[in-house]
């Protein structure tokens, strides 16, 4: 610690909210360069290692192979994919010297296609799985939790390539599992959810959340197993009601009524119904924004919701990918004069309509629905405006919130809502990228097939936020075994020369025995005070002291999880840190 590089803070970094980011920064794990940009110091370091290390080890474990891209990359095979714009103000894009467009790798699908098309040719070949511990870049709109959220990176990719689908499915039942040991071994609460493939295409898609508060991912799950992150859940469709019997539509005056609350107000007071009160959920809002696409093209869209929902901004963007949602500002107001900011209606959305806005609805606006929704006319809104007879929209989208209580599309109970922190996500890519780049190889019958591939992912440098985010206190970090950046944290209490040396020898004694020991050697002006509450903060799970206790051979053993102290005579000290 006398030559360690560290320097511990007393206070919280004034940009730092969640616990891991605040705790990293404080205890010298990391250190702040740009917004999403962190620089690793020696005990960062550390534990980035050992992180790595678990996940090389299972890697190894199911035969996969580790390789290393460049991060740097030329633009010409995300052209091919068509990523090159797909992937739109995420990328960090620059030029070399004569011109040419780069960029810097977001994710590595294009190399590992290419570099396996390079070298192999046949079935015989297959299946392969290799992977990389690398650096990636993604200019994200809102980094965010020091290194939970970074622009530049730490993943470990991982493509697996077979000739057929039974061999894709293996190789991607192989790393689920592999995934599975892993995240185990980082000791982190985590559950597997049913994940949306989003940009990336193909099929089966799984994530593994670790389980927070802090968490920027919505999961749901249900009594009966089901689980999946909130893009993936589907609507369970109502049938169809008939409304032969359903009064006619009725525009009627509904004064000062923008919002669904005044709205459903306004109906109970002017309205009121036999059966029941109004409610937000027999409302329909239709709620407009702006999809961007990748090659800038600004297209409207208007998303009729049961009043009672809002649009989820990610469920949205995830099905609307790769175009990305903007607000629909005034000036779109004003491009589309038949839109009564408030009062909007199905009567003036549609492909078909004045408007020519494209309507899509929620699935659960079947047919035969009777709702209360917007006349087109200030202060205005249409009661039993029945779906299927007085209006039909261009199709329905999975964009309204889901709710705490809605069923699982499996039909095993009602779903519960938590957050997590998306720590790995493993896809069966199938042949879209092989196509794409024409990786083909000769089968048994020397006909030339498409590979299909599978691409699986971990963030490293955010599972030790992720890990951080749970092993924490009130006083600082605490490691678990595994990740700790040393074994042991040594302190010397006290000046007297006997117990200086004693301590330096316990040191000895120790490294020894090949532990990994962090030695508070620190003299002088440091107090013992200053030295235990560095000890706290950075979080080596056993801190053993050296003081006063040592003239009588007993050093003190503190388990810095449960601050339980034990002492121990000298000369048992090594079989009761291995116990
Ligand atoms: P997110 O939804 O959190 O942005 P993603 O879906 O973009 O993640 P992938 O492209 O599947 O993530 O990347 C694989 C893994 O890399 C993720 O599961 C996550 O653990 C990690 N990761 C992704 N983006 C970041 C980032 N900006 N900072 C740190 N880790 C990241
Ligand atoms: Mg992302």
């Amino acid at each position: 610690m006398s030559r360690l590089f560290l320097r511990t803070l007393r206070d919280d970094p004034a940009d730092a909210e969640v616990p891991s980011h605040k705790l990293l920064v404080r205890a010298g794990y990391v250190r702040r360069v740009a917004p999403g940009i962190y620089s690793w110091l020696p005990l960062g370091l550390k534990v980035l290692a050992k992180v790595e290390k678990i996940i090389r080890e299972e890697m190894e474990e199911i035969g996969a192979q580790e390789v290393r891209f460049p991060a740097l990359l030329p633009r010409e095979p995300y052209e091919a994919t068509n990523r090159w714009v797909e992937y739109g103000p995420n990328v960090f894009r620059l030029k070399d010297r004569k011109g040419n467009d780069m960029m810097l790798g977001p994710t590595h699908e294009e190399f590992f296609t290419l570099l396996v098309k390079d070298l192999y040719s046949s079935y015989k070949d297959l299946p392969l799985s290799i992977y990389q511990i690398q650096t990636k870049y993604r200019d994200e709109a809102r980094p965010r939790a020091g290194i939970l959220r970074g622009r530049e990176f730490i993943m470990k990719d991982s493509y697996s390539f077979d000739v057929d689908d039974a061999g894709l499915e293996r190789s991607y039942q192989a790393h689920r599992e592999a995934y599975v040991r892993i995240f185990d071994r980082l000791g982190f609460e985590y559950v597997i959810v049913h994940a949306q493939s989003g940009a990336m295409g193909g099929s089966a898609s799984e994530e593994f959340l670790a389980v927070s508060e802090t968490g920027e991912d919505t999961f749901v799950r249900s009594p009966g197993g089901y689980a999946a992150n909130v893009e993936a859940v589907t609507t369970v469709v109502p049938d169809a009601i008939p409304y032969d019997d359903a009064p006619a539509a009725h525009a009627e005056q509904t004064p000062e009524t923008p919002t669904i609350d005044t709205l459903v107000d306004h109906l109970n007071e002017a309205f009121p119904r036999d059966d029941r009160p109004w409610e937000a959920a027999d409302t329909l809002k239709n709620v407009l924004v702006i999809l961007r696409q990748p090659d800038g093209t600004r297209e409207p869209l208007a998303i009729g919701v049961p009043g009672d929902r809002e649009v989820d901004a990610k469920r949205l963007e995830a099905v609307v990918s790769p175009a990305e949602v903007e607000p629909f500002e005034a000036k779109d107001f004003a491009a589309h004069p038949a839109l009564v900011k408030g009062y909007i209606g199905p009567g003036a959305l549609g492909a078909d309509s004045d408007s020519g806005i494209r309507y899509l609805v929620d699935p659960r606006v079947v047919d035969g629905t009777r709702w209360v929704t917007g006349a087109n006319v200030e202060g205005s809104h249409v009661i039993d405006l029945v779906a299927g007879r007085d209006f039909t929209a261009d199709g329905t989208i999975e964009a309204a919130e889901v709710k705490a209580g809605d069923p699982a599309p499996d039909g095993s109970g009602p779903l519960e809502l938590a957050r997590g922190i998306e720590m790995g996500h493993i896809f069966q890519l199938g042949r879209k990228y092989a196509e794409a780049l024409e990786l083909k190889v000769l089968d048994e019958n020397g006909k030339l097939v498409t590979v299909t591939m599978g691409s699986y992912g971990v963030g490293v440098s955010r599972a030790v936020a992720a890990v951080a985010e749970y092993a924490h206190d009130d006083l600082g970090l605490v490691w678990p075994k595994e990740l700790s950046p040393f074994d042991v944290h040594l302190i010397v209490a006290g000046k007297d020369e006997a117990v200086v040396a004693g301590a330096e020898q316990v040191y000895q004694d120790l490294i020894g025995e090949g532990l990994e020991v962090l030695f508070d050697d620190r003299l002088g002006k440091v107090s013992p005070g200053v030295k235990f509450k560095d000890a706290e903060l950075i979080g080596v799970p056993t801190i053993v002291v050296v003081g006063k206790g040592f003239a009588d051979g007993v050093v003190e053993v503190k388990d810095r999880a449960t601050g339980e102290r034990t002492d121990v005579a000298l000369a048992d000290l090594m079989a009761h840190l291995r116990g």
